[in-house]
């Protein structure tokens, strides 16, 4: 189990790390989702024991990383963000390097880099020199050393950046399978990534965690930014008449249009929305009031990230109180619908 409390970490005068307290149980897929910048890699660095923080505790099995970071690290495999590859030797003799430096000797040594080679898939380029490999290839060394000495915990640094989609693909599935036998805490951009892999996701915003719950229950917190969109030839008063008489419908804004129709958007904290679709087209029909447009948007983890991050933007100072990781924050404000993916590549 990994405790964090209050971490906190400035380079110079900017904050990169505020305050964040989370923990994370044995046994589950952790993932770290943030737009560049947000300061996951920071944050890795400092529970993987590589620097140093500012103020605030980080705890790896009872062990504190700064006072007893010799133990703290066995327990811990870690990937960073530039894996520490040497180009000019082979998976073996780097595996071999690294798994003594981890303090593996002999026989044992020897079972465990045979292990780690069949586990991420290396047997076929082992004997080859690390810079005539692909990009995959050298992530799965990475990967590969950073189970060596059996850590409990792995903790890879966007593995999956710079991938081609099917590498993507098989890192991905390697992710998962770590997961039956470590607890893996591995960060990313993207995303989907997250949400397929991942049991819990912790969303960090500049610095601050912003929530930190299952894909199903942050997606669930924004069931009530569902949105259902008509138009019909009702006048005002008969559509308020037949809306309060439909279950599930939360808010309504009515807006005529030049062409004497009537617009509608409803929002509605339903689940099911084509079950609300259905109901609406009855009430409507059933006064004979004709339906000329209906449409539904579902929100997604994705307008959820957005909410999340938009908010802490608008707030860059904000105290946010990131401690309770039972249940994160929740979003309110107006749904976007821009692409996560473009908003890429503005590191702060
Ligand atoms: P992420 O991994 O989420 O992209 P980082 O942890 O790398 O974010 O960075 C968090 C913030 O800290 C960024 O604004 C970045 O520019 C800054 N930062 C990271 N490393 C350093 C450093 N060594 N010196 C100064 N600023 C840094
Ligand atoms: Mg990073």
């Amino acid at each position: 189990m990994i405790e964090i409390e209050h971490l906190t970490k400035v380079y110079g005068t900017h904050e990169a790390v505020s305050d964040l307290s989370f923990r994370v149980e044995s046994g589950q897929i952790y993932g770290f989702l943030g737009p560049n910048g947000a300061g996951k890699s920071t944050t890795m660095n400092i529970m993987t024991g590589c620097l140093s923080a500012t103020s605030g505790q980080v705890c790896i099995d009872g062990y504190d990383i700064f006072e007893e970071p010799q133990k703290a690290k066995k327990l811990i495999g870690y990937l960073p963000e530039h894996p520490p590859l040497y180009p000019n030797e082979t998976p073996l003799e780097y595996l071999r390097f690294v798994g003594e430096a981890k303090g593996l000797r002999g026989e044992e040594l020897e079972r465990q880099i045979g292990e780690v080679v069949a586990q991420t898939k290396i047997e076929s380029v082992q004997g080859r020199r690390i810079c005539t490999l692909s990009k995959g290839f050298q992530q799965r060394v990475g990967i590969a050393q950073a189970l060596l000495g059996n850590p409990s915990i792995i903790v890879l640094d966007e593995p999956t950046v710079g991938l081609d989609p099917i590498q993507i693909i098989e890192i991905r599935a390697l992710i998962k399978e770590l997961g039956h036998r470590h607890t893996v805490i591995f960060s990313s951009h993207i995303l989907s990534e997250v949400q397929n892999i991942c049991d819990q996701i912790l969303i960090l915003s500049k610095g601050h965690l912003v929530a930190f719950d299952t894909p199903e229950n942050l997606e669930r917190q924004m069931l009530r930014s569902n949105e259902i969109s008509l138009v019909t030839e009702a006048s005002p008063d008969e559509a308020l008449h037949i809306l309060c008489q439909v279950e599930g419908v939360t808010d309504s804004q009515l807006s005529p249009r030049e062409d004497g129709l009537l617009q509608i958007h409803l929002s509605s904290d339903c689940d099911d929305l084509t079950a609300l679709c259905r109901r609406l087209f009855f009430a409507f029909a059933g006064q004979n009031r004709a339906l000329l447009e209906l449409s539904s948007k579902k929100a997604s983890l994705e307008d959820v990230f957005l909410e999340l991050t938009e908010q802490n933007d608008a707030l860059p100072q904000a105290p946010e109180d990131p401690k309770a990781p039972e249940s994160s924050k929740s979003p309110q404000g107006p749904e976007s619908s821009q692409n996560f993916e473009e908003r890429q590549g503005s590191d702060q």
